[in-house]
């Protein structure tokens, strides 16, 4: 198997799609295990993008929800929504120039059989605490998954599914590189993700301000040209 030398830069600045009640915790602590969540795609962690785009219809999809119910039961769309569930995106500096940290990465190129054996392994069964990965690195930068991933990982345990055996995981690698629309999903259309996963990143990771939703500037379709009208920005 070929060996690769690598160099890695990481970008000077990251996106985290969330809601406006997180921003204060971020702040303080970005990476925090109190409450990252089990099963993610590469285990884990803080979930960070380059892509501002990608973060907006992230954090967006909460207000979607209720919007959705309030249509639903008739009443008015942005009736229901707190300040602190307003969907937010914090902006982070990524300096990880000054720490003396031997830091593990891995970088997956595209959506690679590898990339899918790693998010199955992951998204089936990791916690902060294990996983059934060999080597699990501090930082995972590579595509996203389809949004559905939860969804298919049900099938998967349901149909009593092998991580461990190759037709699994070609079953498992064509379902989330598929749209919802049933389209297959080919390198960034699948979106960018940078994985934060160990406490000791923090130092090199502060936020420096956050778009917060602004409901009265509301968008019915959003657009990449046109997305950045309903939000606002603040600088620290
Ligand atoms: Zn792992």
């Amino acid at each position: 198997m070929a060996q690769f030398d690598v160099k890695i830069t990481l970008p000077n600045q990251v996106f985290h799609g969330t809601q406006m009640k997180a921003i204060p915790g971020i702040r303080q602590k970005p990476i925090n295990k109190a409450y990252c969540r089990a099963n993610k795609d590469f285990g884990s962690g803080f979930y960070t993008t380059i892509d501002l785009y990608q973060a907006t219809r992230w954090a967006r999809k909460s207000i979607d929800d209720v919007i959705a119910f309030n249509r639903k039961m008739g009443q008015p769309l942005i009736s229901n929504i707190s300040e602190g569930e307003l969907p937010a995106v914090a902006v982070l500096n990524c300096e990880p120039d000054g720490n003396n940290l031997d830091i593990p990465v891995h970088d997956f190129r595209a959506e690679s059989k590898e990339w899918a054996d790693f998010i199955l392994k992951h998204r089936f069964d990791s916690s902060n605490v294990s996983c059934n990965c060999s080597l699990h690195p501090d930082i995972v930068c590579g595509v996203m998954a389809d949004n559905n991933t939860g969804d298919i990982i049900a099938k998967f345990r349901k149909e009593n599914r092998q991580i461990d055996n190759p037709a699994d995981l070609k079953w498992f690698w064509e379902r989330i590189t598929l749209s919802q629309e049933g389209r297959r999903l080919i390198g960034l259309e699948l979106g960018d993700q940078i994985a934060f996963l160990n406490e000791d990143l923090n130092e090199m990771l502060t936020v420096k301000g956050y778009y917060k939703y602004n409901l009265s500037k509301r968008i019915d379709v959003v657009t990449p040209q046109n997305y950045t009208e309903e939000w606002d920005y603040y600088e620290n």
